[in-house]
């Protein structure tokens, strides 16, 4: 019996959405192997109500550790533990940068095969391949594990989090030792990365950006564009550029990012991939920036500007700002 062990992360009362996701998902791979998902949790006093609310999500049952939340060495000392005691087989991470960090702790801690930055995993003759884009994400590659416990580090939001399961989670105590090291690191604040609040979704104006803005300083233009038309305007990205560290994650729409249908959607900078066309083709109107007038994006753009968007975007703005004051 292949069970996973599947790390759920809380902040602030609620558990992040890319663990529901991978919660979802592990209890979907573990189905398959005819195991269980059970997730991981760890805090000062984790509300045993929220560890039992992932059942919801699929978790048979819930492993409760004391500890330090928001730190990746405990975290391996808790996993490492779990998953020695338990016989876990795999254990898996939403996306973020401390599943990378504890992800990689573990796998050196149990010389165990990891793989980051999955965006899909599927059951190959009673075992786990996880499926992951290199090379620019040109190309997908699989891998499978030949250690005994393989980690499977998610991309952010590629596991769709689904209400799948049913009643509440079993909540078992966990406990466990801090190794020296674990405890050199204390979180001095935990926060919000800024604009993880943008509500792209709700707005009727997005200007969104990509890599063609240049550097994150960049997105002050496409910011200054979104004031100008006020009211109910914001900023979106690529997942380029979110990956590049320019732009929070809550901005980035796509295939692994939001759907969104704004009644006006200007892209500046913006290539116009698949993966980008998914989340933003149902606009009401696209209107294109880009210097390269063979990018794919004028294939779906009701009116599109071929120049420097350095130039352009300014431009645009004054003339908002203009129409806005007339
Ligand atoms: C599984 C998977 C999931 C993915 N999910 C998503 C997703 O959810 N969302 C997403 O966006 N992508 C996603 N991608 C990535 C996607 O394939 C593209 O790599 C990405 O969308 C490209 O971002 P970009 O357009 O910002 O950058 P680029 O493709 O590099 O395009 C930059 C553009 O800017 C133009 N440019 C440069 N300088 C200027 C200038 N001065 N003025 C005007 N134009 C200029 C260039 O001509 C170019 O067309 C995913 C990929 C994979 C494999």
């Amino acid at each position: 019996m292949a069970n996973i062990l599947v790390y759920a992360l809380h902040y602030e009362g609620a558990i992040n959405k890319n663990s529901l996701g991978a919660v979802s998902e592990g209890a979907r791979l573990a189905a398959e192997l005819g195991g269980e998902a059970h997730a991981i949790m760890l805090g000062e006093s984790v509300p045993r109500e929220l560890a039992a609310s992932l059942g919801a999500y699929g978790a048979k049952k819930v492993l409760v550790a004391e500890g330090p939340e928001g730190l990746a060495q405990p975290l391996v000392d808790a996993m490492a533990k779990a998953i020695t005691d338990g016989g876990y087989k795999y254990a898996m991470f939403g996306g973020g940068l401390l599943g990378f960090e504890i992800g990689a702790g573990l796998a050196a801690r149990l010389g165990a095969g990891v793989v980051m930055e999955v965006t899909n995993v599927r059951v190959e003759g009673g075992e786990l391949v996880s499926e992951r884009p290199i090379l620019g994400d040109s190309a997908i590659s699989q891998v499978k594990y030949r250690s005994q416990v393989g980690i499977v580090i998610g991309r952010l939001n590629a596991f769709e989090a689904r209400q799948t399961g049913d009643g509440e989670a079993a909540v078992e105590e966990l406990s466990f030792e801090l190794s020296p090291h674990a405890s050199r690191a204390t979180m001095v604040t935990r926060g919000e990365q800024r604009g993880a609040d943008v509500d792209i979704e709700g707005a009727d104006v997005l200007i969104a950006g990509g890599r063609g803005l240049g550097k994150a300083e960049g997105f002050k233009l496409a910011e200054d564009l979104a004031a100008a038309f006020g009211g109910n305007s914001a900023v979106a990205a690529t997942r380029a550029v979110v990956d590049a560290g320019w732009y929070p994650y809550a901005a980035q729409i796509g295939q692994t990012g939001k759907t969104v249908s704004p009644k006006l959607y200007l892209a500046a900078g913006i290539s116009g991939a698949i993966q980008h066309k998914v989340g933003m083709q149902s606009s009401e109107n696209i209107v294109a920036i880009n210097k390269d007038a063979n990018a794919p994006i004028f294939e779906f753009s009701d009116l599109g500007i071929v120049g420097d968007l350095n130039k352009i975007l300014p431009k645009l703005t004054e003339a908002v700002k203009a129409k806005k004051g007339a």
